[in-house]
């Protein structure tokens, strides 16, 4: 791919050739035998990658798209839920689930800092909520969030759905959903599973779905009981992005064959390549010691170095895309993906063009 920048941004990441060609292969009706026999084929693959026994949806809509709908799905018009805010995602939930109509009560913490399990369990205690919405790791800030001690607080309350965004730490870690009590689990396609964007993958426990047919004003295009309906039939409510679910098709043999210890240990190493390049070049983290994401890294700029500056040079040099920093974080930081296909090559490969064109 001449001219091609090369990505490493935390979504959308780098699609291979190969995912490529999957992407275009010949399309084929979405009600027909070949459709069902490609949803159904890949159906135990996702089960295991979301650690669950419930079917795994697709969805033709960016991560948002679920974002939104598990509040429509889960919240009735005028309830309550409780929007973990650590963010500029987890910001953002808050404001949606508002836009839906829905209260929405913020429990905000600092960018950078955690959501820790005793705050959530006091906020909990104190008033009655249909759902709480949680980000593992807040792309934004390169934080992860501590979700298997917050999933133990969950318990304590049933009532309340346990929704959880994992778009950028889906398959880059273990994060299984039914041991961990999850109601709405969901992910996007751009980026650690590096497809190309506009694909979202979701499931719903049993009692969330129970929810759901309770709450009214569900809207159909996020619907989860149409997606139900449709998936015991291995076909979605209306017509899929039936490329991306080739892509994915594909990207699920890739995963199997690495095999998913493998797949986990690739991105704890490759991230762990980043954060010694950061502080051997004296910058410092973001987020937090101890709540650190490992598909990315956001960087503080503590040297203070023109950022905007660097990043275009880094891509007219080298063809090499990294981040700038995310909205008001901007030039104050910068953010490097180790995610998707990334191996230890690759990224040594990008840390020695940043040491070379960090001075000039
Ligand atoms: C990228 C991202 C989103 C938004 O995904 P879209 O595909 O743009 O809807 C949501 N949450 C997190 C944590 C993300 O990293």
């Amino acid at each position: 791919m001449s001219g091609h920048v090369k990505l490493f941004i935390p979504g959308p990441t780098e699609v291979s050739e190969k995912t490529f060609r999957a992407f275009c292969t010949p399309m084929i009706g979405h009600r027909g035998s070949d459709f069902k026999a490609l949803y159904g084929e890949i159906q135990p693959k996702l089960q295991n990658l979301f650690g669950t026994k419930r079917p795994v949806f697709l969805s033709t809509s960016s991560a948002w798209g679920i974002m939104e709908g598990a509040i429509r799905n889960l919240v009735p018009i005028g309830g309550k839920v409780l929007c973990c805010m650590c963010g500029a995602f987890s910001d953002k939930w808050f404001d949606v689930s508002r836009r839906c109509g829905r209260e929405a009560i913020g429990l905000q913490v600092e960018w950078g800092k955690p959501i820790l399990p005793d705050e959530v369990q006091k906020v909990l205690s104190s008033d009655n909520f249909d759902a709480m919405t949680l980000i593992h790791n807040e792309t934004s800030c390169g934080l992860r969030n501590p979700l298997w001690d917050i999933a133990e607080v969950m318990k304590k309350f049933p009532k309340v759905m346990f929704i959880v965004d994992t778009v950028s730490s889906f398959s880059t870690q273990w994060i299984p959903m039914d041991e961990l009590g999850i109601d709405v689990m969901l992910t996007g396609s751009q980026k650690a599973l590096a497809l190309p964007p506009g694909l979202a993958l979701f499931a719903v426990s049993e009692r969330a779905m129970e929810r759901a047919t309770k709450v009214e004003g569900r809207g159909y295009y996020f619907d989860f009981l149409e997606f139900a309906k449709n998936a015991e039939q291995n076909m979605t409510p209306s017509t899929p992005s039936i490329s991306h679910i080739f892509a994915l098709r594909s990207k699920l043999e890739e995963i199997e064959n690495e095999g998913l210890e493998k797949r986990f240990q690739r991105h704890s190493k490759t991230n762990a390549l980043v954060h010694e390049w950061v502080k051997q070049n004296g910058f410092g983290f973001f987020a937090q010691e101890g709540y650190r994401s490992v598909s990315l890294t956001c960087v503080e700029n503590t040297r203070g170095i023109d950022v905007a500056a660097w990043v275009k040079r880094l891509r007219e040099r080298h063809g090499l895309q990294i981040d700038g920093g995310y909205g008001k974080l901007k030039g104050k930081t910068f953010r490097i993906s180790n995610m998707g296909d990334e191996t230890e090559d690759s990224i040594r490969d990008l840390l020695a063009k940043l040491d070379d064109t960090l001075k000039n």
